[in-house]
C-alpha cells in the first residue's frame, strides 16, 4: 500500500503552487483531489456530469431519497473510512460492531454468516460449523478450503489466470456449496459468480476481509444518500481549500504538456489526474500513451440493478439480508437514508440488490418490479399486506469492470508514459476489485505521485504548454 503522506511537507503558496487537473469526479477523481489541495496545490476537478460521486449517486423522487445501489464497506477498507473522516462524515455511516450477515432462504429458517471475538481464522468457524444451506460435510470442506484460501500468495500472479469457481471445485467444493456459501461473498465484491470471477480477485476479498484478521469483514453502509456521504461532502471540502470544481464539464482530450480540452479550450496545466472510467480512457488520450489503451475495453463491464420498494409499513426487521435459493439476491432497509432531513414516518423503503445480472439487466422495470416483488412476498410475509406506495429500479450497465481471470494484466498502474498523466480509477492496479475502497487507493496514489512529480520540479518543462501559458497571458 503506498500512504499518501503528500501533506506532511511545506506546502507552497497558493499562487506559486502548482495546478493539477483532476477528470472525473467518482471516488476515485474526488479522493485525489481532496488529497491534491491538502498537499497545498492548486487543483481543477472536471466533471461531465452535473454532480460528483460518479458511480455513487442519488435522487429524488416524490421527495424520497433513493441511491443508485447499495453501497457497503469492510472494516478493512482503511482509505475509504480515511476518506470519509477527512471529509467528517464518519457519523453518517454505520459500522457493525461484528459481522452478522442474515441469510435468508423462502419457507426455511435464517442462517447467519457471524464472526465470535476469537483471532482469525477461529473467529468464522463457529459459524460456518452451523451454517445451515450446507451440508455438515460442505461445512467441514469449507473450512479446509478457507485454509487453502489462506495460504494463497496473492502476489502470485498465476492466481489471476484461473476463476475462483475453477479452483473451488479442484478442492472439492460441491455447485450447492459454491452457490450457497462462496458466491454470497463473491458475487457483491466482485461483481461476478465464484465461475467468472479470477481466483486473485476473490482471493483478495476473502484474504483481507474475512481470513487474515478477525475485523475485517464488518459491515459498513450510509445512513444517509450517496450523494449526501461522497458527493456534497467532497465538493464543500475541495472547494472550501481553494479548489475548483466544475461539473457538467466534459473533457474531450488531454494531450503532451499536459494539456486538456474543455469547453472547446485548450488548458495547461502542470499534472493531470485521469480518473474516468476504463470504457473511455482510449477516447481521451493519443493514441499508444499507454501500453495496452486499446484493450482496456477488455476489461468488460459487469452489471448492477436495484429494485426500491417504499411500503406503507415495516415489512423487514433486519438492516438487510442476503438470500437463497430465490432470484432475490440482497435486500436492504433503507428507510433511513430515504427519509434524509424528512421526519420518519410508518413507512419503509427497501431496496433489493442484484449483482452480475447480465440476465436481467435489460428487463423491463415492471417486469423486474413484478419479479422482485413476488420474491419479497416469499421472504417477508408482511409484504402481501402492505401497500406499495412507490416502486422504481435503477440500472447500471457497466456498475464495474469485469473481474474475470487474465484482468489483471490489462490494469494499469497510476504512472504513464506520457509526462505529468497520472491514472487512477477502481479499474486500475490496485489490487482490489472494483470497490469504492479501490477507486479510493488509485486517486491516493495518483494524487502523490502527481505532487512529487510537481515537487521535482518536472512540470513547467515542456515548451508546449510553455507556449500554450503564453498564449493565455497574451490573450
Ligand atoms: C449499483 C452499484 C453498486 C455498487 N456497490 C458497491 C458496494 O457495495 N461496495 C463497493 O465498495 N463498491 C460498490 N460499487 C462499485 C463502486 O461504486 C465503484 O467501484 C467506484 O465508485 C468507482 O469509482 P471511480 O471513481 O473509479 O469511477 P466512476 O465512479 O465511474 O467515476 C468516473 C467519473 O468520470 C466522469 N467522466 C467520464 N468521462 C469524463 C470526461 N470526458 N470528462 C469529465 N468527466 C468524465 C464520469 O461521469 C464519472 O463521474 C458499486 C457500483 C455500482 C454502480
Amino acid at each position: 500500500m503506498i500512504s499518501v503522506a503528500v501533506g506532511e511537507e511545506t506546502p507552497p503558496t497558493p499562487e506559486a503552487a502548482p495546478h493539477i487537473a483532476v477528470v472525473g469526479a467518482g471516488l476515485a477523481g474526488l479522493a485525489a483531489a481532496i488529497a491534491v489541495v491538502d498537499a497545498g496545490m492548486q487543483v481543477t476537478l472536471y466533471e461531465r456530469a452535473p454532480r460528483l460521486g460518479g458511480a455513487t449517486w442519488s435522487f429524488q423522487r416524490n421527495g424520497r431519497w433513493f441511491d443508485n445501489g447499495q453501497h457497503v464497506f469492510m472494516r478493512c477498507c482503511s482509505e475509504y473510512k480515511t476518506f470519509l473522516e477527512r471529509l467528517g462524515v464518519s457519523h453518517q455511516v454505520v459500522q457493525q460492531p461484528r459481522l452478522k450477515v442474515p441469510v435468508m432462504r423462502p419457507g426455511r429458517p435464517t442462517a447467519h454468516i457471524a464472526r465470535i471475538s476469537a483471532p482469525a481464522p477461529l473467529h468464522m468457524a463457529g459459524s460456518l460449523l452451523c451454517y445451515r444451506p450446507l451440508s455438515v460435510g460442505e461445512r467441514m470442506r469449507a473450512i479446509r478450503t478457507a485454509l487453502a484460501l489462506r495460504r494463497l500468495n496473492l502476489e502470485d500472479h498465476s492466481l489471476d489466470q484461473q476463476s475462483f469457481g475453477s479452483w473451488l471445485s479442484a478442492r472439492g467444493e460441491s455447485e450447492g456449496a459454491i452457490a450457497g456459501l462462496w458466491d454470497l461473498i463473491c458475487l457483491p465484491t466482485v461483481n461476478l459468480r465464484a465461475h467468472e470471477a479470477s481466483l486473485a480477485l476473490a482471493a483478495k476479498v476473502f484474504r483481507t476481509g474475512l481470513l487474515d484478521a478477525p475485523d475485517g469483514a464488518d459491515l459498513g453502509w450510509t445512513k444517509v444518500p450517496l450523494a449526501v456521504l461522497h458527493g456534497e461532502a467532497a465538493a464543500a471540502h475541495i472547494t472550501g481549500c481553494g479548489g475548483n470544481v466544475q461539473m457538467s464539464a466534459q473533457v474531450a482530450a488531454i494531450g503532451e504538456g499536459p494539456c486538456l480540452t474543455v469547453g472547446g479550450e485548450e488548458v495547461a496545466v502542470d499534472a493531470v489526474i485521469l480518473a474516468v472510467s476504463h470504457e473511455v480512457v482510449d477516447e481521451l488520450l493519443p493514441s499508444n500513451t499507454l501500453p495496452q489503451q486499446k484493450a482496456l475495453t477488455n476489461l468488460g463491464i459487469s452489471p448492477i440493478f436495484n429494485v426500491h420498494f417504499v411500503f406503507d409499513r415495516t415489512v423487514m426487521d433486519v438492516p438487510f439480508t442476503a438470500v437463497l435459493d430465490s432470484p432475490v439476491q440482497f435486500v436492504f432497509d433503507r428507510s433511513e437514508a430515504a427519509a434524509w432531513k424528512r421526519p420518519y414516518n410508518s413507512e419503509q423503503v427497501v431496496a433489493v440488490s442484484q449483482s452480475a445480472a447480465f440476465g436481467e439487466i435489460g428487463d423491463s422495470p415492471s417486469e423486474l418490479i413484478e419479479r422482485y416483488y413476488l420474491g419479497l412476498v416469499d421472504l417477508f410475509p408482511k409484504v402481501a399486506e402492505a401497500e406499495v406506495l412507490d416502486a422504481v429500479v435503477t440500472r447500471e450497465h457497466g456498475a464495474t469492470f469485469a473481474g474475470r481471470p487474465n484482468t489483471a494484466r490489462l490494469r494499469p498502474e497510476s504512472a504513464t508514459a506520457m509526462n505529468g498523466l497520472f491514472l487512477a480509477g477502481a479499474w486500475t492496479a490496485t489490487g482490489w476489485p472494483a470497490t469504492m475502497e479501490g477507486a479510493v487507493r488509485s486517486g491516493n496514489v495518483a494524487a502523490q505521485l502527481a505532487v512529487q512529480y510537481c515537487r521535482r520540479g518536472e512540470a513547467h518543462q515542456s515548451p508546449k504548454v510553455e507556449s500554450l501559458r503564453r498564449e493565455r497571458a497574451r490573450a
